[in-house]
């Protein structure tokens, strides 16, 4: 994929999760990678403003910036991070969506318990609190997507990790609305997890194995 493509996707993703109030103001931070350079939002940058040059290109190892002439993201080592932890990943997402954020508080892992959550997403672990922007957050971050590809950050937001921005972006979506239904279950009173073996049937399925690739294209 060429650097401008990336850059336009990002400025894309960046609107639709403006107009979905998954973050609202300047918070929140995207990223893509292609080979070593990684593409993500300026710091102090709104997504709904935000424009192609607002995405920066920095160098995935060192950090250092190739492309763009404006300050990356202070989240840039947590970004980093998912990408020198994993070699499939290839886009993370950031935001501060107000229901997950309000599951994040509750010290749980978010297990599933839908068959989307099963097959696309997977268990969603909580991290305490830490001060954003630092190399602690980012540590603690790397630590969870090791085996995982979302985390709940106490007291701040959501993270998810794709294989491209259209499977981060999706995974982000799936994730605030398991959260919604999660908040309705305590309302009511009843909560049914998937068992181990639910969660296999789903992903022995051979029409969630077409779903997802399809969301890799
Ligand atoms: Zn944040």
């Amino acid at each position: 994929m060429k650097n401008d493509k990336i850059r336009e996707q990002l400025m894309e993703i960046g609107k639709k999760i403006a107009d979905k109030e998954l973050v609202v103001g300047p918070g929140g931070n995207t990223s893509a990678r292609i080979g070593n350079i990684v593409y993500m939002k300026a710091s102090g940058i709104c997504f709904e403003e935000a424009k192609t040059s607002d995405y920066i290109g920095v160098d995935l190892k060192t950090g250092d910036i190739v492309c763009g002439s404006k300050k990356p993201t202070c989240e840039i080592a947590m970004h980093l991070g998912c990408y020198l932890e994993r070699k499939d990943v290839s886009a993370v997402i950031h935001t501060h969506p107000p229901i997950a954020t309000a599951v994040g508080m509750q010290d749980i892992t978010l297990s599933p318990f839908s068959p989307d959550l099963a097959a696309l997403v997977g268990d969603v672990p909580t991290i305490g609190y830490v001060v954003p922007g630092g190399k602690e957050l980012a540590k603690e971050v790397r630590n969870i997507i090791k085996k995982h590809n979302a985390v709940l950050m106490c007291n701040h937001g959501l993270l998810t990790v794709g294989s491209n921005l259209k499977e981060a972006y999706y995974r982000t979506l799936l994730i605030e609305d398991a959260c919604k239904t999660f908040v309705a279950t305590k309302v009511l009173g009843k909560m049914k997890f998937f068992t181990e073996n639910q969660v296999e049937q789903i992903n022995n399925m051979e029409a969630e194995s077409y779903r997802k690739m399809l969301l890799k294209k």
